[in-house]
């Protein structure tokens, strides 16, 4: 693997639930305040009683390292824009937002699970939005056309056409390419 497969695989896309009254960014999947200063690091709440068998499908040692190859934690990024489309539209018209994985970092078919996630870059319409990224996370760069940004960071609008999702499923299933399982397909380790 050459030095630019490794930097081209290092940045993802996210978004967030922005929180004007506390000037805060919210994680989609997990609630309270991870990304103060633009920056989050993962932990894994496997054993968490709230969270007992919610997204965590694999049989990963009792405690360990977030990512973990045999868990689905660790803070995602999305390799593509139209998959982070697919799972939280709303949101994505309003805010996306480009991380740098550091780390270790698990890449998958359609995105990768990290361990540390740092806001480099973010794109909004909205001056209400994107005031409350620039509080969060001040060195992020505000990029106000959507297109620049992806071009910048290597994340391409869309996905490969087998991952897509189709048909009247609305994905491909688990097991396939782009299916609920996508972060253990090809998943490879980087350092
Ligand atoms: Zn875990």
């Amino acid at each position: 693997m050459s030095m630019d497969d490794v930097e081209l695989a290092r940045y993802g896309l996210r978004t967030f639930k922005v929180d004007p009254d506390n000037m805060a960014l919210r994680s989609m999947a997990i609630s309270g305040l991870h990304w103060q200063g633009g920056v989050a690091r993962a932990k894994c709440l496997k054993d968490d009683p709230l969270l007992q068998g919610y997204r965590f499908k694999g049989n990963p040692p009792k405690k360990h390292v977030s990512p973990h190859i045999e868990c689905s934690c660790g803070i995602y990024g999305s390799l593509y824009l139209d998959n982070l489309i697919n799972q939280y539209s709303g949101y994505t018209q309003q805010l996306v937002c480009v991380i740098a994985a550091e780390g270790t970092t698990i890449i998958g078919s359609k995105g990768f699970r990290t361990e540390c996630g740092r806001i480099v870059a973010f794109w909004s319409q909205y001056k209400t939005i994107a005031t409350v990224v620039q509080h969060v996370a001040p060195k992020a760069e505000y990029i106000t056309n959507l297109n620049n940004m992806l071009s910048k960071y290597g994340c391409p609008m869309e996905s490969p056409p087998e991952l897509r999702p189709t048909g009247p499923s609305g994905g491909p299933a688990a097991g396939q390419p782009g299916g609920p399982d996508w972060w253990r397909e090809g998943e490879k380790y980087a350092e």
